[in-house]
């Protein structure tokens, strides 16, 4: 590859802005109200190259505990991170602390330095600091289970949408009914319940629902749907709960599904790796969402994670059907060379109006949203670079799909959605919190 012209379009891509497509950041103020140290840059992801190098998940936990002194979880660290280091999960961290730490590395010798000036600029603005003054982003588009109370000017929402199809009983139907004054006895009243609630949370600034090619539905049966929901409402005594892989639950997705397509609202899947160690990802495979793909061609479908390990059949995926595109959350810290072979096969595959370039997926460690998006640019720079050393097109050409990738993708995107962007939303309540996970 011609070095100078990687370092030219690297420095090209590095002015430009980004949106970044897939964070789970809450508001800036839970991370404030938390101890920060060297540790916070290895509460996310880091935890699962740590744990396969043979740390132990108690150590792990120690080292993410603020109650234990520094020095004693420096000591559990140390072994660990010495063969952690070289993984991309890793490389984050690094990055961070050189840009925003003054430090080279990550050593016996400066993390408790580190961890003073971590806590030092864990103040109000760092959101402002970090995401918008060193990234050059301008949304971020966050899954925390809930509506953001804060940031609205940063955090955009996506939101699971699995939550109606997750019925406890009867009585769960009725509070969700009465929520947007609606009476439910029926299952078609139900879907309405689900269609007026979503255009209700599109109203609020939601630009998204949420579900894993794990969980991708059957076929659905209505008649078997409706005597299930029949059951639920009607007869006393039974515990009803509706859980995946019910003929009710099947039929609930497809319908939130189809209801999001009439809304413009792209539905969003994770596909392929998982985010912990001890997990079996194969059930995560994309070919899975094949059948809802064909299902349902007004919805749009946001694929994550490249589909890892299977890069090449997702990009086959996303050459077939012309509601999906590609996101590459997490995909970068996953793998650098994986990304950049993803990014390469799939510009003969795909228009590359159809590729979402970056998603930093971090939940606390903000600062490594910049350590990703800095690995990111890099694969963006080194992909182009060798299409145009290889004559494909010229260095203009591929400064404008960097743009695309990492800003005019997602922004159209968000256009299409038609949400209200740009200026502070009011603060609602949205739906009941769950468990944060990541990925
Ligand atoms: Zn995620």
């Amino acid at each position: 590859m011609d070095t100078a012209l990687y370092h030219r379009l690297l420095e090209a891509i590095r002015q430009l802005p980004a949106i970044d497509a897939h964070e789970h950041l809450p508001e800036e103020g839970e991370r404030l109200s938390q101890p920060a140290d060297v540790f916070t840059l290895f509460s996310h992801y880091t935890h699962n190259d740590l744990i396969t190098a043979g740390m132990s998940r108690e150590a792990y936990d120690r080292t993410q505990d603020a109650a234990v002194p520094l020095d004693e979880r420096w000591a559990i660290f140390e072994p660990w991170w010495k063969l952690a280091r070289h993984t991309s999960y890793c490389r984050a961290a690094l990055i961070a602390v050189q840009r925003f730490y003054d430090a080279d590395d990550i050593t016996a010798n400066n993390y408790a330095q580190i961890s003073e000036r971590i806590q030092a600029a864990n103040t109000e603005g760092l959101y402002d600091r970090v995401l918008r003054q060193a990234c050059g982003i301008t949304k971020c588009l966050t899954q925390i289970g809930r509506i953001p109370q804060a940031n609205r000017d940063l955090l955009v929402p996506v939101l699971p949408l699995t939550q109606w199809a997750e019925i406890a009983d009867s009585a769960q139907v009725a509070r969700r009914a009465a929520k947007v004054g609606m009476p439910v006895t029926t299952l078609s009243n139900y879907c309405e319940v689900i269609r007026s609630d979503l255009a209700d949370l599109k109203n609020k600034g939601v630009v998204g629902f949420k579900i894993h090619a794990g969980i991708a539905p059957d076929k659905a049966n209505r008649e078997a749907a409706e005597t299930q929901f029949a059951r639920l409402m009607f007869s006393s005594g039974e515990h009803q709960q509706i859980v995946p892989g019910d003929a009710l639950w099947t039929f609930i997705i497809h319908e939130t599904i189809a209801a999001c397509g009439e809304l413009e609202l792209p539905v969003s899947v994770h596909t392929g790796i998982l985010w912990t160690n001890w997990q079996d990802f194969t059930v995560e495979h994309p070919r899975r969402l094949i059948p809802t793909i064909l299902t349902h061609r007004q919805t749009r479908f946001d694929l994550y994670h490249a589909g890892i390990p299977w890069i090449r059949e997702i990009g086959i995926i996303a050459k077939s059907y012309p509601n999906v595109w590609l996101n590459l959350c997490w995909v970068h810290i996953i793998s650098q060379r994986l990304a950049i072979a993803a990014l390469d096969e799939w510009l003969d595959l795909i228009p590359y109006n159809k590729i979402l370039g970056f998603g930093g997926d971090y939940g606390k460690p903000v600062e490594k949203v910049y350590g990703h998006l800095q690995m990111a640019r890099e694969d963006i720079a080194k992909v182009l670079a060798g299409r145009v050393t290889d004559g494909y097109f010229n260095e203009d050409e591929a400064l404008n799909i960097a743009r695309a990738w990492l800003f005019d993708n997602p922004n159209l995107q968000l256009q299409q959605t038609n949400s209200v962007l740009g200026e502070n939303h009011l603060s609602f309540g949205g739906p009941q919190p769950e468990s944060v996970q990541a990925c």
